[in-house]
């Protein structure tokens, strides 16, 4: 029987943890999440395992990377069956910091990004997202220590973010790219597909029958931007209201205009009903 993970939620607590962890000359790897979790994130939890001897699981829904028009109060929060899924994995330590903890009154400090942070993808539509994910993801590699941290390939551009500013900043973390886990039918796992009408979770999956066919027409060496327009409305047709469609250098997401500038990712966001939907896809 697997024990319970420790839960932690103070700063003090955490240390000493980190201390008997380090006196086992234990590696650890951190799977950052917001909660509200689903097998995507258990198969980023299957790596850090594979990864590292120790893993911790931090689980904060951040509230420095919502607009307020987005859904920071209603985000969903399901903790109990969270602690029991990450029991079943076997995970060493959840932590769980609380706001005050991570951002203390007088909070006046952030961590700003440019190169993959300012390309016109996620940054254009949500302006305040990736300051307020650097300085928490910041925080989280200074709070835990990690010699690797597991995101997801789901939030591409965010990896590749997270990857410059550790690097950047000489955090000492590895950070690891783990590949999108979807439903049978293609659409991407994300704790948001909740919101969708039973409507909606039926054209969802179009968002990635479109970059797929995008995909198949670029290896085929088709014109970029017929592909690319072919998606989009293949996505607009099913009901969406595109933020973006797009394909870019799969390294830098540096905008293309030929194949031959790849390797290349198609991403995607659009919106069905009142949820914003994102995903990508190797071409
Ligand atoms: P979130 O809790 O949504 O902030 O996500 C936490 C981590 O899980 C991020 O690194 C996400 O990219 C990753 N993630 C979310 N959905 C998936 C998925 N369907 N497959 C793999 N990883 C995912």
């Amino acid at each position: 029987m697997p024990r319970s993970p420790t839960v932690v939620r103070t700063l003090p607590a955490l240390r000493r943890a980190l201390d008997r962890m380090s006196a086992k000359k234990a590696t650890i790897a951190l799977v950052p999440t917001m909660g509200a979790l689903h097998d995507g994130h258990v198969s980023l939890v299957r790596l850090a395992k594979r990864r590292a001897t120790k893993v911790i699981v931090s689980i904060f829904v951040n509230p420095t990377q919502f607009a307020p028009t987005e859904d920071y109060s209603s985000y969903p929060r399901t903790w109990k069956a969270d602690v029991a899924r990450l029991a079943a994995e076997d995970v060493d330590l959840i932590w769980n910091p609380d706001v005050k903890t991570m951002y203390p009154d007088g909070f006046a400090s952030a961590i700003l990004t440019d190169g993959p942070a300012k390309v016109g993808l996620e940054d254009r539509i949500r302006p305040h997202f990736f300051g307020g994910v650097t300085t928490v993801v910041g925080k989280l590699f200074t709070q835990c220590r990690p010699d690797f941290a597991i995101f997801g390939e789901k939030d591409f551009q965010q990896l590749r973010v997270v990857a410059r500013m550790a690097r950047d900043l000489d955090l000492g973390v590895k950070v690891i790219g783990s590949p999108t886990l979807r439903e049978l039918d293609g659409l991407a796992m994300s704790s948001r597909n909740i919101y969708l009408s039973p409507k909606e979770r039926r054209a969802a999956p179009q968002l990635y029958s479109a970059m797929k066919e995008s995909a198949k027409r670029l290896r085929a060496g088709d014109d970029l931007a017929a592909a690319m327009a072919g998606g989009s409305e293949l996505v607009a047709r099913a009901g969406f209201r595109l933020d973006y469609f797009e394909v870019r250098h799969a390294d830098t997401l540096a905008p293309i205009t030929s194949v031959k500038d790849g390797p290349m990712r198609i991403l995607v966001a659009a919106q069905i009903g009142t949820t914003r939907l994102i995903d990508n896809m190797a071409v």
